[in-house]
């Protein structure tokens, strides 16, 4: 190998995928994974026989997977079997109303002409535009590492800037197609995942809508995590070395140059390069050790605006549940209040939008046979904006509110037949994987935190020290976390990768 030895703090996706194209490049890598196993988020807690996904639960985007393999010559289907979520997501409101979504053409079609009778060629007119923007950015903004904002809108013909909508917001841009505002709202709710209100999140992501309606929704088998288990598994077969339950105390610097790391014991491991998987904010603010470079970043890392937090429920509940299918957004009357709420007023709304996802109804074995496997997710603000909270009892209290709604839109679900309960704050999600102020997404992507804009994935301060994961390019998700991985081993290695 004759490299410099790399070490990566941190197992999640981004760190995962870092690793396997660093080691693909010919470098000796080692991951430390302060938990006792690797996905990060993307985890998974198993209880008398239920097996729940502690965070994403949508996969969508399975070409980037895919590419994963490719670039190390395996296939992911030899790794990962993925299951088809069709139909993918319902969204409900409180009227009784529904609207569900499919890859299906046809299905979504009928679909917006029940909301919206004569949207037809508006929703062909929204597919065509949204094609054109994924593809404009997957290929010529988001694939590459670029700092210059010149050089990064100068790969793009005038006509592709005007037509990716980034000074129109997601709602605005909704509006050019949708007159029925329950489509709006459903493809606009996505912006709760980006850290924004899709009343200021640019128009650019109504390419998340398209990118679920024509990749498909899937849920790998054995649940997200048997996707993290194979991408775990691939990267131990090309050599590379974790470590779990190995938490790094401090990144040690020469001077202004990363050298290596500290673990919890003591230990000290040199390295040539540093790479954090660890979320960027707390990276900077906790892990450098370098009291001036710290306390500088403190000031500026107040400037990042974060994603909210999330309180997660793991339900195992007796029996089947009627009325849900797999993936269900529940929104509420007052729309425009509850994001206001949220990422305004930085309160919990008392109308709070969540998700709810089954997945033991597309694989049956992630619960007990004939019973639930169930997660919700209702999004807080971060906690340096909620200041003190007694989270049983909000959990409590979200909890009845949660069980209520659904039982009032028909969903067969009482407290009795939960016979397995986990809950997580954002404390506890703080706490698990170092999530800056709780923040369950990473770094927003509000128009200045995309591209040249948004954190960097090396260090400005540090030399040798470089970032992978969801608060920095290209983003969040799994998705972008795995191409953050590739295209961080392409800043390092100074080599673009072909997949
Ligand atoms: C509740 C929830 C739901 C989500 N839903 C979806 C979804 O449906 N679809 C989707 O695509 N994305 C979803 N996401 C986002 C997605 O999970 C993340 O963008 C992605 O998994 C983040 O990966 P990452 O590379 O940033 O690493 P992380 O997952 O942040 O992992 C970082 C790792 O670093 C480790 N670490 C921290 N500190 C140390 C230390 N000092 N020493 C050693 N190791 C350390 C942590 O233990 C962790 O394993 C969701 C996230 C959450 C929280």
């Amino acid at each position: 190998m004759g490299q410099p030895g790399t070490v990566i703090i941190g197992g999640g996706l981004g760190g995962l995928s870092a690793a396997i194209h660093l080691r693909l490049a010919g470098r000796d890598v080692t991951i430390f994974e302060a938990n006792d196993c690797v996905g990060g988020r993307a985890n998974r807690i198993v209880r008398d026989g239920f097996r729940f996904d502690t965070g994403p639960s949508l996969l969508n985007y399975p070409w980037v997977f895919q590419d994963l393999f490719r670039a190390a010559g395996r296939k992911l289907e030899d790794y990962v079997t993925l299951l088809p979520v069709d139909p993918s997501i319902t969204f409900q409101w409180t009227d009784g109303e529904r609207f569900t979504l499919s890859s299906n053409v046809q299905k979504l079609l009928a679909e917006c002409e029940r909301l919206e009778p004569g949207s037809r060629p508006a929703v062909f007119a929204f597919l065509r535009d949204a094609a054109i923007k994924y593809r404009v950015s997957f290929d010529k903004l988001v694939s590459r590492n670029e700092d210059n904002v010149l050089r990064w809108l100068g790969a793009l013909s005038p006509g592709e800037i005007a037509r990716l909508s980034l000074w129109r917001s997601l709602d605005g841009e909704l509006k050019r197609f949708f007159k029925n505002h329950r489509i709006r709202e459903a493809f606009g709710a996505y912006g709760m995942y980006l850290g924004g209100s899709p009343f200021e999140l640019p128009g650019l992501f109504s390419i998340l809508a398209y990118g679920e309606l024509a990749y498909g929704l899937w849920l790998p088998k054995g649940g997200v995590y048997g996707l993290v288990e194979g991408i775990e598994k691939l990267a131990r077969e090309l050599g590379v070395k974790i470590c779990t339950g190995q938490r790094v105390r401090r990144i040690i610097l020469d001077r202004n140059r990363a050298t290596g790391v500290e673990l919890a014991d003591g230990e000290v491991m040199h390295a040539g390069t540093v790479v954090s998987n660890v979320d960027l904010p707390t990276t900077d603010t906790e892990l450098i050790d370098d009291a001036g470079i710290i306390a500088r970043t403190r000031r500026s890392i107040k400037h990042i605006r974060m994603t909210p937090g999330v309180l997660t429920f793991y339900w195992g509940i007796r029996g089947p549940v009627a009325g849900l299918g797999h993936h269900t957004i529940f929104l509420p009357d007052d729309y425009r209040g509850a994001f206001d709420d949220l990422f305004g007023n930085k309160r919990i709304p008392r109308e709070l939008p969540f998700y709810v996802a089954v997945p033991s109804a597309t694989d049956p074995d992630l619960a007990p046979p004939g019973d639930t496997a169930m997660f919700v997710l209702a999004p807080t603000p971060l906690l340096g904006e909620l200041g003190p909270v007694d989270w049983s009892r909000t959990a409590a209290e979200i909890k009845g509110g949660i069980i209520e709604r659904m039982q009032c839109d028909g969903v067969d679900l009482d407290t009795e037949r939960i016979a397995v309960e986990e809950v997580w704050t954002p404390e506890d999600w703080r706490e698990r994987f170092g999530l800056y102020d709780g923040s369950a997404f990473g770094a927003a992507h509000t128009l200045f935190q995309v591209g040249p804009f948004r954190a960097r994935n090396y260090s400005r301060e540090v030399s040798g020290l470089y970032y992978v994961g969801a608060s920095t390019t290209p983003g969040t998700g799994m998705p972008m976390v795995v191409l953050g991985g590739k295209l961080v081993a392409e800043r390092i290695t100074g080599r673009v990768h072909q997949a």
